[in-house]
């Protein structure tokens, strides 16, 4: 018999990446794996083909030289088509199917050998838009989630009533079936997961008419969130078996829930503390004055004192955002920002004059005025 092309073999492109050719042999190793076929001449002639072909087309030497003289292999000798052995062909899967042995085990078996497999929901992910109190204070979140639950006509068995639900007969209700394979190297003998009933030990006759027999369907949920004091943007919460239900009574997955911040319309987030630029003039500056400014605990009132220079740092203690899960609170801190007015009137401007020469308007500064770069290295050492 004349030897398919071995990308005709892959189902791939001559110009496939080592991605697609992996990707299309695993495939064509799942689907004709003698596990699956037992007994089956022509599975198994499929599974060796591939094997072989991508035994070549995975190797970027071999490909080449497959490439340029086909089959023949050119001088250096054909390739050992048609001569791999099971064990050859087992012995690919580490490269395939990561972590060796059989593909099944990895694959459908969840890691655990032997034993009924318990089926997983996925996990879910939603966000969740907070606000700046709602950041500062913690919150609970009512969110309506759609997702898949379990079917309650047949509250998640996926049989159409319990007379079509019975103990696998293939696997005896174990969830695995033990296979010898005869190889040129001998008997191997394989345990792996039983293929008529994917591992669950129970096979189902008739399937349940709403559901077609994965025990779910789509559904609402309303979960209550409880979200911890201090959360920022980006992070992740999860609570475990709130996902996706599990087909036919396993675990359900997790609920993801990622945070996103709604920006304050005044008050800036720094990680703990939080920020206010507060703009006086600077007559209120010299004379003093008080200012109503805005907190994430409403309005608040707080002094200025006379001869204020602009960018005075105050900090408000502790009105500021916890640390999430410690007993750490920030600071809100306020800019004194002085506004130099831009455009004055004739009046404002002959009053300003008269003060332009006056002996205290000469700038002084002395020891105990702080440079703008030590007031900003004393706040964020
Ligand atoms: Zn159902
Ligand atoms: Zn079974």
């Amino acid at each position: 018999m004349a030897k398919r092309d071995y990308y005709d073999v892959l189902g791939v492109s001559r110009n496939a990446d080592q991605a697609e050719i992996k990707s299309a042999y695993r495939k064509l190793a799942i689907k004709y794996h003698p596990d699956k076929n037992p007994d089956n001449k022509e599975a198994e002639e499929k599974f060796k083909e591939a094997a072989e072909a991508y035994e070549v087309l995975s190797n970027p030497e071999k490909r080449q030289r497959y490439d340029r003289f086909g089959h023949s292999g050119g001088a250096s000798g054909g390739f050992s088509g048609g001569n791999m052995n099971m064990e050859d062909i087992f012995s690919q899967f580490g490269d395939i199917f990561g972590g060796g042995g059989s593909p099944f085990e990895s694959f459908f078996g969840g890691g655990q050998r032997g034993g009924r497999r318990v089926a997983k929901g996925t996990n879910l992910r939603i966000k969740v838009k907070l606000n700046l109190q709602e950041i500062a204070k913690g919150a609970e979140k009512k969110i309506k989630v759609n997702k898949q639950v379990i079917c309650t006509t047949c509250d998640g068995s996926g049989a159409k009533d319990k007379a079509s639900f019975h103990t696998c007969r293939t696997c005896g209700g174990t969830g695995t079936v033990r296979r010898v394979t005869n190889t040129i190297l001998g008997q191997m003998q394989t345990t792996s997961t039983c293929p008529t009933c994917n591992g669950e030990g129970v096979e189902i006759s008739a399937k349940c008419p709403v559901c077609h027999g994965d025990g779910l369907t789509r559904g609402e949920e309303t979960i209550s969130i409880n979200i911890p004091a201090g959360v920022s943007e980006g992070m992740q919460l999860s609570m475990s078996g709130k996902g996706n239900a599990a087909p036919r009574g396993g675990v359900p997955g997790d609920l993801i829930i990622l945070i996103e911040e709604i920006p304050h319309e005044t008050l800036k987030r720094d990680g703990t503390n939080v920020i206010y630029d507060l703009y006086i003039n600077f007559v209120d500056a010299t004379l003093g004055t008080s200012a109503e400014i805005p907190t994430i605990d409403g309005k608040a009132k707080i002094k200025i004192e006379a001869g204020t220079q602009g960018g005075k740092i105050l900090r408000l203690k502790g009105k500021g955002v916890p640390e999430v899960n410690s007993y750490h609170k920030g600071d809100q801190l306020v800019y004194v920002n002085v506004w130099t007015p831009k455009i004055v009137s004739a009046e404002e401007k002959e009053l300003l004059e008269r003060l332009r020469n006056s002996p205290n308007f000469r700038p002084q500064p002395g020891k105990n005025e702080k440079t703008f770069f030590e007031r900003i290295k004393e706040y964020f050492e």
